[in-house]
């Protein structure tokens, strides 16, 4: 297994928009277990392939207290919404920006997990809000897309002096 570099906004390949697998391979279990390994050593949440640069539709989710529960979602699709989520939400391509934007409070989803099983997930809360958010990453939209252009403004001057310091 190996870490993954996760891209940073504003990076252009956060913008790709990622292909459906149609392979269930063993290259594909080893992207869904480079990008668990990622996810639990930042320590973060939920990761899609597009922040990895890989442009295919994989996501990696554990929203559990106690880190044992990933899920693993390929190709999903939301077939039902209902709600409204008032969840602030952050992203691990835009470090220390916390954010409200509009999400189902519980989301249905259909997907395959790595081995090419279809399964139906109901998510509500932070899940729910979790996998929306990623499943924005596939489509090429990073959540702070949703703000005020004044907004996303100020959050690209606040990363660019995070990125000064760093350097
Ligand atoms: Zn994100």
């Amino acid at each position: 297994m190996a870490l993954l570099n996760i891209l940073r906004y504003p990076d252009a390949r956060l913008h790709k928009v990622a292909a459906p697998v149609t392979v269930f391979d063993e290259n594909l279990k080893k992207l869904v277990a480079d990008m668990a390994e990622t996810l639990y050593a930042v320590p973060g949440i939920g990761l899609a392939a597009t922040q990895v640069d890989v442009h295919k539709q994989v996501i990696v989710v554990d929203v559990s207290e106690r880190r044992d529960t990933l899920i693993v979602l390929v190709n999903p699709e939301i077939v039902e919404a209902t709600g409204v989520s008032d969840i602030e939400e952050g992203c691990l391509s835009v470090p220390t920006i916390y954010e409200l934007v509009e999400r189902a409070e519980r989301v249905k989803v259909r997907a395959y997990d790595q081995n090419g099983n279809a399964f139906t997930l109901e998510a509500q809360g932070l899940l729910s809000v979790c996998i929306q958010h990623e499943m924005d990453h596939l489509k090429g939209k990073v959540f702070i897309e949703y703000l005020s252009q004044l907004k996303q403004q100020r959050i690209r001057a606040k990363l660019a002096k995070q990125l000064r310091k760093t350097a």
